[in-house]
């Protein structure tokens, strides 16, 4: 048994554990119940990892599979692996920064990989070039006197420090004596302002990066000039450009979703049994609410001896799953998915499909009664009146 077998927990296992002659999980599940054996568990561990424990639902058929513990699907992703290799090397993958934000700002995507290429220092300024290239002068082409560093060409530069100061003269305070990776982390720091004339300021500090870093590609491939004017009329012009299309996406954005039709869910034209089933249980997350739900829909499909199963989900990850595309669920999902496969190979014919939680009424609210009351509740034939009168407005069908 590893460390962090146990979700949530990162400590590493107990005394009275590591002294006991337990070697694998096996030795902690009943093997008869195909349940975890609580009392070797309460001997073992302190009361809250038994809890944790409990809630790694075991299946009860299949074998063990191997997962990657970086991801939480537990699937190798390229990603998850790089991921590892830089904390390894590096001790950090610059993992404080949070790089989520910088991806979802509202910025053209060529503005955002330009900042994170800041953020891993590999722009090509001439400092690095001439490295490798010796005819290239490492030489600022913006000043001319010293060597071109990502901090110097943003920062130091006097030629540069002239133009943040005619496109805003706050700029300089704003930067107050960071070099550009510090600066550029500040913007996103929990106490940063987030006012609306900062998060403005910010947005055109942005684009000005940008257009600065345009500049000096233009003084250096096509012999340009610096006109601060002009830098001041590009910067503007990007952002209202940006600006007038942000508007445009969100406008038809708002069409589409106004256009969105639910398509209302209706009795299958096929043969069914008749029953309906609200069950109540604890879960992890609102994927393992679905995982269950199948799971005990198909046990209970099985138990009426139904040959052709039509299964319907609310939660695309398990229908995915349920149909082939292994890592769709979370890990701790598995266990209750490989139990629906196996539990499916016995029926005849079967299929899954998704439908949308808004399009299935019925079933939406015999879900919020399990939640509400807590309890579960069989109807095999016989169905009470508020399910009666819940079928006959939505399918329009008359239940004697
Ligand atoms: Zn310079």
């Amino acid at each position: 048994m590893e460390r962090q077998v146990v979700p949530n927990r990162d400590n590493s296992l107990n005394a009275t554990f590591s002294s006991s002659h337990m070697k694998t999980v096996s030795q902690l599940i009943n093997q008869e119940t195909r349940q975890w054996d609580k009392h070797t568990l309460n001997c073992l561990f302190d009361r809250d990892t038994v809890n944790d424990i409990f809630q790694i639902i075991l299946p009860s058929t299949g074998k063990y599979i191997l997962r990657w513990k970086p991801t939480p699907k537990g699937q190798f992703s390229v990603k998850s692996a790089y991921k590892c290799i830089m904390l390894d090397i590096h001790g950090s993958d610059n993992a404080n920064f949070p790089w989520k934000y910088l991806w979802k700002l509202d910025l053209p995507q060529k503005i955002k990989h330009f900042l994170w290429k800041c953020m891993h220092d590999c722009v090509s300024v001439r400092s690095k070039l001439s490295r490798y290239v010796s005819s290239i002068p490492s030489e600022c082409p913006l000043c001319n006197r010293e060597s071109e560093t990502l901090n110097h060409l943003f920062v130091q530069c006097d030629t540069t420090k002239r133009l943040w100061f005619d496109l805003d003269s706050n700029i300089a305070g704003n930067m107050s004596n960071m070099n550009l990776q510090e600066w550029i982390a500040n913007w996103f720091a929990p106490n940063s302002n987030h006012g609306e004339s900062h998060r403005k300021f910010v947005q055109f500090v942005r684009f000005a990066i940008w257009e600065i870093w345009n500049l000096r590609c233009n003084v250096v491939f096509n012999n340009a000039q610096v006109h601060v004017n002009n830098l001041i009329t590009r910067v503007n012009k990007d952002i209202s450009v940006w600006i007038d299309n942000s508007v445009k996406i969100l406008a038809n954005r708002s069409t589409l979703s106004n256009n969105k039709v639910v398509t209302p869910w209706s009795l299958p034209d096929f043969e069914y049994l008749r029953g309906a089933q609200s069950i109540h249980g604890i879960a992890n997350d609102e994927e393992q609410v679905a995982a269950l739900a199948a799971l005990s829909a198909i046990r209970w499909a099985k138990a009426a001896a139904v040959q052709k199963l039509h299964l319907e989900e609310d939660c695309l990850n398990v229908v995915n799953v349920i149909n082939g595309s292994l890592g769709s669920v979370d890990w701790r999902n598995n266990n209750v998915i490989s139990d629906c496969k196996s539990l499916l190979e016995s029926f005849t014919s079967w299929k899954c499909i998704f439908v949308h939680r808004e399009s299935n009424e019925i079933a939406n609210s015999l879900a919020k009664r399990a939640r509400n009351y807590r309890v579960d509740e069989i109807w095999n034939s016989e169905f009470p009146l508020w399910l009666k009168s819940l079928i006959r407005d939505e399918l329009n069908v008359n239940l004697s």
